[in-house]
């Protein structure tokens, strides 16, 4: 099945870019790992480099080509490109997209790989022009506009502070000048936000995180219109090289399955971590679109739907050393970074964080970022009370 949009999300969750595998008659499309397919009678007369054929893997194989469909689906999109990573799908973009002498506004909470491609790279090595702005504020963005202004891109919610920015605000804003809007949405994932709905031109997600949901491959996808993914195939997968393997592919493919499903248990596992926190004295702040006390709650309750995402970080008023300490009596959280997975993970941020100087004040003497699993609630926070127990957090 390649196109569903009139089915459910989880129906298209279930069948899009899957169905019969027309050589075997198996009643799932089989992974494919052969990097090259039989040329034409007439070889010299087919483009090598053309995505849209099966001729090299490198150029678009056949599970990356399902994924591709089930991802645009999801996303509501025209069109999907998925690379080897999400930072693969971030870098690819921008390269496709800008040249030297554009200017690009992109938000002060970012991944830390844009933040790095923006404030070090493309600036110094491209010509590309970058300002970075608090997206959350409108007219600095207004204010921030140049006549070369290309691209605005943002996250929402922001990794790790959980800002909200507005994306139809923010589109606007981008087309009334010209430029394209991108947005990150892998902490909402498509089942919470849909940019595409709200006028984004771009959307990125990692689907390292929720789409394939279990911790144990890594994939990228830019969803858009066709005119422009082209040229990111073009540029970014086939001359670049970031592809994705046929068994990643397949692995996304199969996690994105039950995604709808686990989203919704990500999301209601976090609220409920989210109001406990609160009730701790000792936890200096909680910072969870879902919250009432959110500053852009009333942003996140338009744009977010199901709920609030998996993610959300806090602070302790606690030293630097108490945060480790706590980590080290949990038993069933697990200390690592990445988000997304089946199992609660939990990263201690530290004072020295290089971009704690863009993030809001109460970040600034080290927090948590945490990712909320899909066990169940109540042991997730039983867990968190025996480790604060032990330090005399509560
Ligand atoms: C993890 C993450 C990325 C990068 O994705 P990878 O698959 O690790 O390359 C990009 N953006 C956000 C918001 C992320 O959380």
């Amino acid at each position: 099945m390649e196109n569903n949009k009139e089915y459910g999300f989880q129906t298209r969750a279930v069948h899009s870019g899957n169905g019969i595998d027309t050589a075997t008659g198996a009643i799932q499309h089989p992974i494919t790992l052969a990097n090259s397919y039989v040329l034409p009678y007439d070889a010299s007369a087919a483009n090598w480099s053309d995505p849209n054929i099966n001729i090299y893997t490198r150029n678009g194989g056949t599970n990356q080509k399902d994924l591709q469909n089930k991802i645009k689906d999801l996303e509501n999109g025209e069109d999907c490109v998925v690379l080897a990573s999400g930072v693969a799908a971030l870098s690819g973009l921008f390269f496709a997209m800008l040249k030297s002498g554009d200017h690009v506004i992109f938000s002060s909470i970012t991944y830390i790989a844009v933040y790095r491609l923006f404030n070090e790279l493309f600036n110094n090595k491209f010509g590309v022009e970058t300002t970075i702005v608090d997206v959350s504020d409108l007219d600095a963005v207004r204010a921030a506009i140049r006549p070369n202004t290309k691209l605005i891109h943002v996250e929402t919610p922001g990794n790790p502070t959980l800002q909200i920015c507005d994306i139809k605000a923010l589109a606007d804003i981008a087309h009334e000048n010209g430029a394209f809007l991108s947005v990150d949405n892998t902490f909402s994932s498509p089942y919470v936000t849909r940019p595409v709905e709200f006028g984004a031109d771009f959307v990125v997600e990692s689907l390292t995180k929720y789409i394939n949901g279990h911790g144990d491959s890594m994939g990228g996808a830019i969803i858009g219109k066709t005119e422009y993914l082209d040229q990111i195939r073009y540029q970014s997968q086939v001359n670049l090289g970031g592809v994705i393997n046929p068994f990643a592919a397949w692995l996304i493919m199969r996690g994105a399955v039950t995604f709808p499903m686990r989203m919704q248990r990500h999301c209601d596992n976090a609220m409920a971590v989210a109001r406990f926190l609160k009730t701790v004295d000792k936890v200096s702040f909680v910072a969870y679109p879902g919250l009432e006390d959110h500053k852009n709650h009333d942003i996140a309750v338009r744009q977010m739907e199901h709920g609030f995402g998996g993610v959300l970080s806090f602070g302790l008023k606690a030293d630097h050393d108490t945060y480790n300490r706590v980590v080290s009596h949990l038993k069933l959280i697990t200390s690592a970074v990445s988000l997304g997975h089946d199992g609660t993970l939990i990263a201690f941020i530290g004072e020295d964080d290089e971009r704690q100087y863009l993030y809001p004040e109460e970040f600034h003497n080290g927090f948590y970022r945490m990712s909320v699993g899909i066990e169940d609630a109540e042991d997730i926070i039983n867990d968190l009370k025996q480790a604060f127990e032990a330090e005399g957090i509560l």
